[in-house]
């Protein structure tokens, strides 16, 4: 194990098809937004069992586009999960939104739809449930809050492209569902995200709000039917996917099922090979839904434990394994903290879970050989043989 090479956390496989696609994309000399990217948006919309997915370079563009078709206006709130990556605030607040944040449950790390309750007020306009390592939230509660208060219900997908919850894909349930490909996530580009809308209109507003606002596309003006003027009909963004980005997720779609099985065959061993450690697993998933498998974190309490979450990151560090943290809660990063005068206490269980956890590798690429390294070096740090 001493000759290994360091394990990265999150890496990608990426395998001949994608190779052989991008260099058939370059060869076309075809690079921005045409026929792979509808081709992808095609594949994506038939796995959800919808009509229409719009492709954009990212799951940040994503839900930025997706608040903005939702009408979050200034002043607005919009409730979400302290237990994300900071981009699902940031897009509430390039929006114009006002974040209000509503504490987890510490079972399964998800938006508590109690909590959700509490933090309603006259503003609130919107919910962003955050489907936290790919375990779906509790949907049937949450939309009920999202009827009953006339709330928009934007998903975060962007752990949870297989996740289903009482035969539901993820994605579907909210007015938009927000995905992302970026290089660590179960469906890669390098970087990119989708989007499914319920409303058709809003499917369209979408598209033109992704390419500058105009009203024709790229791939229209350009075609093989002759020149076409656009117009520009709002004052949009550049989120269009390109179709080198679309060459890498093709192929990825196409495996989503056979790498979803690796990651369950690898989050199986660890539930198996460290269940007598001093560390907390994961919690046992719900009935009625399909767990994602994107992250598989332990907890590490310094009481509990005997080391604590930091020094754990350093000794698997120093063993040649690479680990993430997902993620500290929001309210302790001081951005948050200055603007919004937050501070950590005011979550106190997602602060808990975000001080003490460590995402373990489960990349589909890990071979059997990586995974006993892992388990051996985690074993190893609590002196389990
Ligand atoms: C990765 C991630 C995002 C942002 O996705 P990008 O495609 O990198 O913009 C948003 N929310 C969550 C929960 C994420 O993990």
């Amino acid at each position: 194990m001493s000759q290994r090479k360091y394990l990265t956390f999150g890496s990608p496989q990426i395998m001949q098809e994608e190779k052989d696609l991008v260099m058939e994309c370059l060869n076309s000399s075809w690079l921005g937004t045409g026929p792979r990217v509808a081709e992808f948006e095609k594949s994506f919309a038939h796995f959800k069992g919808v009509e229409t997915a719009l492709a954009v370079n990212s799951c940040t563009a994503a839900l930025h586009i997706s608040l903005i078709v939702a009408n979050i206006n200034p002043g607005d709130e919009v409730i979400t999960s302290p237990l994300t990556f900071c981009a699902t605030v940031n897009s509430i607040i390039h929006a114009g939104g006002i974040p209000v944040l509503a504490d987890i449950d510490p079972v399964t790390f998800n938006i508590d739809p109690n909590q959700v309750i509490n933090k309603i007020t006259s503003k609130t306009k919107a919910l962003i449930p955050v489907h936290f390592a790919g375990r779906p939230c509790e949907m049937d509660p949450l939309m009920e809050i999202a009827k009953k208060y006339d709330l928009k219900v934007i998903e975060d997908c962007a752990h949870a492209v297989e996740a289903e919850y009482k035969g539901k894909k993820i994605g579907t349930f909210g007015d938009f569902g927000c995905f992302s490909f970026y290089s660590t996530k179960n469906v890669v580009c390098g970087e990119g995200g989708m989007i499914l809308s319920k409303k058709n209109e809003d499917h369209s507003r979408l598209k033109v709000l992704s390419l500058h606002g105009m009203s024709k596309d790229a791939w229209n003006r350009f075609g093989s039917d002759g020149f076409k003027h656009y117009q520009v009909t709002e004052c949009g963004f550049k989120y269009n996917m390109m179709d080198i980005q679309a060459a890498i997720g093709i192929p990825q779609l196409q495996r989503l099922e056979k790498n979803w099985l690796r990651r369950g065959e690898i989050w199986d061993r660890y539930m198996n090979e460290l269940q007598e450690l001093p560390i907390k697993l994961p919690s046992k998933n719900d009935e009625n839904t399909k767990h994602g498998l994107h992250l598989f974190t332990v907890r590490v309490n310094e009481k509990r434990s005997g080391i604590s979450r930091d020094g754990f990151l350093d000794a698997l560090h120093s063993k040649g394994i690479g680990c993430g943290v997902h993620y500290l809660s929001i309210p302790e990063h001081p951005y948050y903290q200055q603007k919004f005068k937050w501070h950590p206490d005011m979550w106190p269980n997602a602060r808990d879970v975000g001080r003490e956890v460590v995402s373990l590798p489960i990349s589909p690429k890990l071979v059997d050989e990586d995974v006993d390294d892992v388990i051996t070096a985690v074993r190893s740090i609590f002196n389990f043989k």
